[in-house]
């Protein structure tokens, strides 16, 4: 049907790769262009190697080397590669270069992390930063502001931009459309839970990119509440939650960009608040690093020479893609959402749980990947078979939700709706 350009070839991007070549009919070609080429190549070669070994439908791939921060180098591949879309599986970093290649070359765009500045003592950055705290009351480094502000130029390119198609934001934002769609007449709170119970075995790695993990988690929490950012120190809120198929977990209270958007598009929500588990033990070693100034994010000379130290702690850590073969358990993510249908109160709750060791056994990959990379390609997919297309810059819960909810069962990710949850105070 069309091609689809990925862009990045990490945790993330290994997992939607695999299974856009497993949807050959909807991704006919698709070129991976990455930093480094060889991680390309090797994909590549996997997945011809496993079509050839099962028989099974292969989409020509091509591989390329790009510097996503370069929007001309992005839009001399895109000029060459003429894709249908482009999948941003990059760094949040570079989104607003990608998206600025994808209106030059007026193609669609998507992705599944909101913008962030890579040098947050930059002071053009900075000034807006300080400006939208003082505004909106919440000082998360990250948010909608940038992409939002590229929705008249999309219109007017006659092209998508489909932001934050992972799994939180993403199947997450999808369940809420879901809910309000089927279950109610108006929600009132949401309150979304992302618990992961894999054990790795290492003291200390993180799930995916360090950089991006490590800078959310040592920042402020905030929720949204009757209609205004209510902001906590990091880790302060803690709850205890007993996640099915998991078990007993602590929790936290933290800033997620879904909580952005979710309060602008469910309307009369009253609370949004988003909650993680971490052991005790992650939590140490995180306060730790960042203490002695490891989790910063701006250069320090170092034996002449500028090192970043949140990039430097990234080479010592393991590489997230590799904890596949070592990760045990599962993760548990889902929303309780409580609100009135007909007059009455109710809540319900709907998660997803998946297992590391099952998306080793299928693609190689442990659990965060693998619930990040399904949405993304389904995201990819509905907008290339034009069932979430439209001119514009629009957040996954703005789409009907159903033919997602549809292929996060057909594609590996299935949810139930639990219609008498155990509430969180
Ligand atoms: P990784 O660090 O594993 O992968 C990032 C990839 O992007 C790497 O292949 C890297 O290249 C490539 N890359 C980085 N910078 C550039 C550049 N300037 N030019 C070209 N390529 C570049 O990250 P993940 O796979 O864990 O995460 C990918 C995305 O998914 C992130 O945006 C992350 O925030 C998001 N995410 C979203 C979640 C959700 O639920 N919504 C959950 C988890 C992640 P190289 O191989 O050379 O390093």
């Amino acid at each position: 049907m069309a091609k689809i350009l990925i862009i990045g070839c990490g945790g993330v991007a290994q997992v939607a790769i695999q299974k856009c070549a497993a949807c050959a009919e909807t991704f006919t070609e698709i070129c991976i262009a990455s930093r480094t080429k060889s991680k390309c190549d090797a994909l590549k070669e996997k997945i011809e190697k496993n079509c050839a070994g099962t028989g099974a439908k292969a989409p020509v791939i091509t591989t390329a080397c790009v510097n996503a921060d370069d929007v001309q180098d992005l839009i001399a591949l895109i000029g060459r590669e003429k894709p249908a879309a482009v999948l941003n599986l990059a760094l949040p970093y570079q989104d607003l270069t990608i998206m600025d290649a994808c209106l030059a070359c007026k193609v669609d765009y998507i992705d599944t992390a909101n913008y962030e500045a890579e040098d947050t003592e930059d002071p053009a950055w900075r000034a807006i930063y300080e400006k939208r705290c003082r505004e909106e009351g919440f000082t998360a480094y990250f948010d909608y502001s940038w992409q939002w502000a590229y929705r008249e130029r999309f219109e007017q390119a006659g092209i998508t931009a489909l932001l934050g198609t992972g799994f939180d934001p993403g199947v997450t934002s999808v369940f809420s459309a879901y809910a309000l769609k089927h279950y109610f007449d108006e929600i009132h709170y949401i309150d979304i839970m992302d618990c992961n119970g894999g054990d790795h075995g290492y003291p200390f790695a993180t799930n995916f990119n360090p950089e991006i993990n490590l800078r959310e988690v040592s920042a402020n929490g905030s929720y949204w509440e009757n209609g205004h950012w209510v902001e906590t120190k990091p880790m302060e809120i803690k709850r205890v939650y007993n996640f099915d198929q998991v078990g007993e977990k602590d929790m936290y209270l933290l800033h997620h960009e879904e909580i952005e958007s979710l309060a602008k598009n469910i309307p009369g929500v009253k609370r949004i608040r988003f909650f993680m588990t971490f052991g005790q033990s992650y939590l140490t070693h995180m306060k730790c690093l960042e203490n002695v100034g490891m989790l910063r994010t701006d250069p320090v000379m170092f034996e002449g020479r500028e090192i970043v130290p949140i990039q430097f702690l990234k080479a010592l850590l393991p590489d997230p893609a590799s904890l596949g073969p070592r990760t045990v358990g599962k993760t548990n993510i889902g929303c309780i959402f409580t609100g009135v249908k007909d007059g009455k109160e109710k809540s319900i709750y709907i998660y997803n749980v998946c297992d590391h060791q099952e998306c080793y056994k299928e693609l190689g990959s442990q659990a965060i990947s693998y619930t990040t990379g399904v949405p993304a390609m389904i995201g990819a997919k509905l907008v290339l078979e034009g069932k979430w297309k439209k001119p514009g810059v629009f957040n996954v819960e703005e789409f009907d939700p159903d033919p997602f909810m549809e292929a996060l069962n057909r594609y590996g990710l299935p949810w139930v709706v639990d219609e008498n949850p155990v509430l969180i105070d």
